[in-house]
């Protein structure tokens, strides 16, 4: 469980999916506070569409 640093509430980890131009799909995962709505973003997931499906191109973890 992860933490309010502006409140010390609990945090929800939320997932947002987004597509670029090239059908590169980005997803980012990140906290926040459900008490006063801080947002802290954790980690950046790219995937690129190949022949065999979807391939994780890179993770990006953010502090
Ligand atoms: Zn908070």
């Amino acid at each position: 469980m992860k933490y309010c640093p502006r409140c010390k509430s609990p945090m929800e980890l939320n997932i947002e999916k987004s597509v670029s131009s090239d059908g590169t799909v980005k997803v980012l995962y990140f906290y926040r506070c459900k008490a006063c709505g801080y947002r802290l973003e954790d980690a950046v997931l790219l995937m690129k569409k190949g022949d065999g499906g979807y391939e994780v191109k890179a993770v990006e973890y953010l502090d």
